[in-house]
């Protein structure tokens, strides 16, 4: 397919980060190397309607590399513990050391 200048053809425009209508105005060796936005008549390069990964992409890729690793890491810290088993015994007192009365009496040392 030969293209013309003027012909309108569908590219990825930036500003309007849409596909729109564009009408080519450059052409090299038959290739379509220039159009402009009908919508907004913003002149580029003809992108062959892909568009450009943006800041916004990327940026947003990365947040959603972030989110999954940060979600990862919760789980682990929101693992709930195991509550400690219950034995059915009442907890173990530490015997208080009563004091034998024969101890008691306080030995005078001899001076
Ligand atoms: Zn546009």
């Amino acid at each position: 397919m030969e293209f013309r200048l003027g012909d309108v053809i569908d590219d990825y425009c930036i500003k309007c980060r849409r596909l729109t209508n564009h009408s080519v105005v450059s052409l090299m060796e038959g290739q379509v190397a220039k159009v402009r936005c009908r919508s907004c008549y913003h002149e580029h390069t003809y992108l062959h309607e892909q568009a450009p990964p943006s800041r916004k992409d990327l940026k947003k890729a990365e947040m959603l590399a972030n989110a999954n690793s940060e979600s990862t890491a919760e789980a682990l810290v929101s693992d709930p513990q195991q509550p400690a088993a219950d034995t059915g015994n009442p907890p173990e007192l530490e015997p208080s050391p009563s004091p034998d009365p024969k101890n008691s009496r306080t030995r005078v040392p001899k001076v």
